[in-house]
């Protein structure tokens, strides 16, 4: 049984609504906190949303009230002091940017009471460049969840070589209480394990196309055949998003993927071409 009763969720956008939605889900005390009323009004919308996502996607117990019960499990707030005062475990959802992350972990060391645990849901930054703006370095962890945490229900944990072994026992437990598989990682490495082996997988798949190699169908029929498993890279950068995969490959200065980013640029998302989420990416998807 896990130590965490109260979870305060710093974040109500893409992942962070999910993550509290999820928590919630399994029983827990959720306060959902971001900047400002208007984006709260934003979140409340959102997490309706996800009550229903889960209830069409028969998620276990959602439809006979389980859907209904996570909601009353969450309360909101934009006053960052009241959102963490009683937190066993504070998660941060936050944009993607270090000056951000910093500022807002410079306050919360002062506000959080010292039994708070801080958990980072971060995708690039390595805790260790977080870590000194905490207040408690032996208290802070990253608990980094992937997109759709009802379905792709891993949970990657890695400390700094200061979090406690408690401390990550403690969110292996929480991970577990949430419907979450706890991945534990050994020892600090930029993009967990799933992003370690996915990022250079769909990078090379992405040579293959600037190349002028193969198109995405052929590469992907390969993928499926050669190895059985049920997705090519194409079929996966439309699930990721082509605005995600661009961004990602704007960051590497290696000429191949700049071409690849011109590549997705002109010829989708100019277009409006984003991915499943639009109906089309690499491939075409009918309406639901
Ligand atoms: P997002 O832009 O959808 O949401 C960020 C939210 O944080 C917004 O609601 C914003 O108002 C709020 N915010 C901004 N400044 C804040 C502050 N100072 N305090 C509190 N809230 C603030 O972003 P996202 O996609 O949910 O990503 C958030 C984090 O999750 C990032 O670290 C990202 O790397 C990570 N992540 C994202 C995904 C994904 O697929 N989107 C997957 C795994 C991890």
């Amino acid at each position: 049984m896990t130590a965490i009763k109260n979870v305060t969720v710093l974040g109500t956008g893409v992942l962070g609504s999910q993550i509290a939605f999820q928590t919630a889900f399994h029983g827990f005390t959720v306060i959902a906190y971001d900047i400002n009323a208007e984006i709260i009004e934003q979140a409340k919308a959102r997490f309706a949303s996800l009550a229903q996502t889960y209830i069409d996607e028969h998620i276990a117990g959602a439809a006979d009230g389980g859907s209904v019960a996570a909601l009353a499990n969450i309360s909101y707030s934009f006053e960052l002091g009241d959102a963490v005062k009683d937190a066993d475990l504070v998660i941060e959802v936050v944009p993607e940017k270090l000056e951000i992350k910093r500022a807002l972990y410079t306050q919360l060391a002062k506000l959080a009471p010292p039994k708070t645990i801080f958990a980072t849901n971060s995708s690039t930054l390595l805790p260790s460049a977080l870590k000194d703006f905490t207040g408690r370095p032996d208290r802070f962890i990253a608990l980094h969840y992937a997109n759709r945490v009802w379905l792709h229900n891993t949970a990657e944990i890695m400390g700094t070589a200061d979090t406690t072994p408690a401390v990550v026992q403690t969110i292996v437990d929480f991970a577990t209480a949430t419907g979450m598989v706890p991945i534990e990682i050994k020892k600090e490495h930029a993009g967990y394990l799933l992003n370690s082996l996915l990022v250079p997988f769909l990078g090379a798949a992405g040579d293959l196309l600037v190349d002028g190699i193969a198109e995405p169908d052929m590469v992907d029929k390969t993928w499926r055949i050669g190895t059985g498993a049920p997705l090519g890279p194409f079929q996966i950068f439309d699930i990721v998003g082509l605005t995600t995969a661009y961004n990602i490959s704007l960051m590497n200065p290696d000429p191949k993927r700049q071409a690849f980013v011109k590549l997705l640029k002109e010829r989708y998302i100019d277009k409006g071409k984003l991915g499943r989420s639009t109906g089309e990416g690499f491939y075409s998807y009918p309406k639901k």
